[in-house]
């Protein structure tokens, strides 16, 4: 690691964004650790990362909503510029394009995307005063190649990388970099009422990934070794779609 100083996680309560607060504490990180409802969940989170020796900083609010998250994070911002942001938080509201409520549109892209720009947009400006910083948004292979019955979910995910990419030319000059981790099928809540024996199918390693082999390839975009690496979209799928 760089230097001591805190990574931003969002939606860390539970699964994958849990995994990865808890490898970048592993890795010598203390932690803000966002998440919108699971208090128990969250707790649970940071008891195994002051059991590390890690600080960490719970701050609850809805990435979609730019006050809570300015409420939350400005004090903190106002005493220390963290290293990183990772942002993770993430929902589905799956059906077919013919039959998707507006509502779900509107809903799978505040939290994915809106919840990107805001929470980039005010972690990246004290970063830009700092010279230095990581940022990675957890995006998905639908975001890359669609995926039926996803529409809402496929364009917040492209949305996502293509962001990602024009936020890593933007800041390059600044010693910040950014990059997107694209996971496959991971073993979490989210992928719990799919058909899994049908989709693994796809998948050439036949498993779905565990929250753990993600947070690896996050630990590593967040270390000295990764310095090289800009607007990058680094899939982490048991080879699907490949
Ligand atoms: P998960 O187990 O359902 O966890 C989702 C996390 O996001 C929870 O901590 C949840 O907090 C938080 N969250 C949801 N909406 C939020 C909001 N508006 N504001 C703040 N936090 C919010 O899901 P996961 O599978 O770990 O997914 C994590 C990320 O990976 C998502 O972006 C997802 O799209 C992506 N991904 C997952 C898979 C997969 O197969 N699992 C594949 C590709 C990409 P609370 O529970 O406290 O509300």
């Amino acid at each position: 690691m760089s230097e001591s100083a805190p990574i931003l996680v969002t939606g860390a309560s539970k699964g994958i964004g849990a995994a990865v607060a808890v490898r970048l504490a592993e890795s010598g990180y203390d932690i803000w650790l966002n998440y919108r409802s699971d208090h128990a969940g969250a707790a649970a989170v940071a008891g195994r990362i002051e059991a590390l020796g890690r600080k960490c900083v719970p701050v609850p609010f809805d990435v979609a909503d730019e006050e809570a998250m300015n409420r939350a994070l400005e004090p903190l911002l106002n005493e220390e510029t963290p290293y990183g942001l990772v942002h993770n938080a993430g929902i589905t509201r799956d059906s077919l394009l013919a039959m998707m409520r507006r509502e779900d549109w509107d809903l799978v892209l505040n939290v994915h995307l809106t919840g990107f720009f805001l929470v980039s947009r005010l972690i990246v400006k004290s970063m830009i005063a700092a010279r230095r910083g990581r940022i990675v948004a957890i995006a998905s292979t639908t975001g890359e190649t669609g995926q039926a019955g996803q529409f809402n979910y496929a364009a917040a995910k492209g949305g996502m990388i293509a962001g990602a990419k024009a936020l890593a030319r933007e800041v390059a000059k600044r010693n910040i970099l950014v990059n997107v981790v694209s996971p496959g099928l991971i073993d979490t809540e989210m992928i719990e009422d799919l058909p899994l024996d049908k989709m693994l199918a796809g998948v050439p390693l036949g498993r779905v990934g565990k929250p753990e082999e993600v947070a690896a390839a996050v630990d590593f975009l967040m270390s000295d070794g990764a310095g090289y690496i800009t607007g990058q979209v680094l899939g982490v799928n048991g080879g699907l779609y490949i």
